[in-house]
């Protein structure tokens, strides 16, 4: 159960209102500085009464359409179109942003895999119990933005988990069409231990996150779609008023979900991958989607990686090289939950 006790302390007063900008001090003894600290960077603009809403990116280091649009929305959101109080930590894993690294460098953790965390843990485990025990009961929703990283390239996408209370589900729905991305997925993790997604779901609480992009690079497409997205859903929320100027969607999404076979596919052997069909298109069942070479056979025919299921191609890998083990395409289809 929740401990009262951390070792984080902030210069913001969460339950102040007006703009505040600074940081999470972590204490981090090192060689170089005996008596230091980590200061992660977090942001709060509160106006009045209504919703609290917590912001985060840079849950992997790799992914940065999050953080730009975190960073982005604190210095341009305009205060008195806040209703409420919209909470922003663009770097959860700051360390790991720092070296453009899935996990921690310090301690080779994953945030999203970290929660509840440990008040007296390693850095990844101290901030993820900080944000579990400070920053998520006030919150009434979480958006968690995340990008493919260096490993994956997504089609861009809003992504919102199959929820067992109908209630929340379409809540969680009508919130994820408002984000406005070319894809709404519905998934079920292959595996969601530890994630921050299932202790905000626990918590009875609206929870979206999204795959923009990847590749450890960013579009002007993908830092706009993460920004305005977020935007629109906190407009949609009720926490920013409808006067603050935001573009509207190119399009409604397509809503699809991963089916229970064939929607993930793991590379069996490692080679080096050559796409053949980009992210974002339609697929049949049979079809070529890349093909795998290998450096110990030159001259020998590349291993052809091909579609299991019909549907959309939803990830394809976001470097040449690819290990055996490695998941290497993402197919969905239309989906068939109800989104009324
Ligand atoms: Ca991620």
């Amino acid at each position: 159960m929740a401990s009262g006790r951390t070792r984080i302390t902030t210069n913001l007063d969460l339950n102040r209102q007006g703009r505040q900008c600074g940081y999470l001090k972590v204490p981090h003894s090192t060689n170089r500085s005996g008596w230091g600290s980590l200061l992660v960077p977090i942001g709060c603009l509160s106006n009045g009464s209504g919703p609290t809403v917590l912001l985060t990116g840079g849950n992997h280091g790799d992914e940065y359409e999050g953080p730009l649009a975190m960073f982005d929305i604190l210095a341009s959101l305009d205060l008195e179109a806040v209703r409420g109080r919209v909470v922003v930590m663009p770097a959860l894993n700051f360390p790991a942003l720092m070296t453009g690294t899935r996990l921690s460098p310090l301690d080779g953790r994953n945030m999203n895999r970290a929660f509840p965390g440990r008040w007296n843990g390693t850095i990844t485990e101290m901030l993820a119990h900080y944000v579990h025990e400070y920053l998520l009961p006030p919150a009434d929703a979480v958006i968690d933005i995340h990008s493919g990283g260096s490993s994956m390239i997504f089609a861009p996408s809003v992504v919102a988990h199959h929820l067992d209370d109908p209630r929340l589900m379409r809540d969680t729905l009508q919130a994820a069409l408002a984000f406005g991305a070319p894809f709404a997925m519905l998934l079920r993790e292959l595996d969601d231990e530890g994630m921050l997604d299932t202790a905000v779901e626990s918590q009875g609480k609206l929870f979206l996150s999204t795959e923009i992009g990847g590749g450890a690079f960013v579009t002007p497409q993908s830092t706009r779609l993460a920004r305005d997205g977020v935007l629109r859903v906190l407009q949609h929320l009720g926490v920013v008023d409808q006067s603050f100027q935001v573009a509207e969607a190119d399009s409604p999404s397509r809503v699809v979900e991963t089916p229970a076979e064939g929607g993930f596919l793991m590379a069996e052997r490692s080679g080096l991958y050559q796409p053949t069909v980009e992210v974002g298109e339609a697929v049949e069942a049979g079809q070529t989607l890349g093909c795998l070479h290998s450096p110990d056979e030159p001259g020998a025919a590349p291993a052809e990686v091909a579609a299991a299921i019909g549907g959309y191609l939803m990830t394809r890998p976001g470097r040449g090289w690819v290990n055996r083990g490695d998941t290497v395409v993402v197919l969905a289809q239309e989906a068939v939950t109800s989104v009324s």
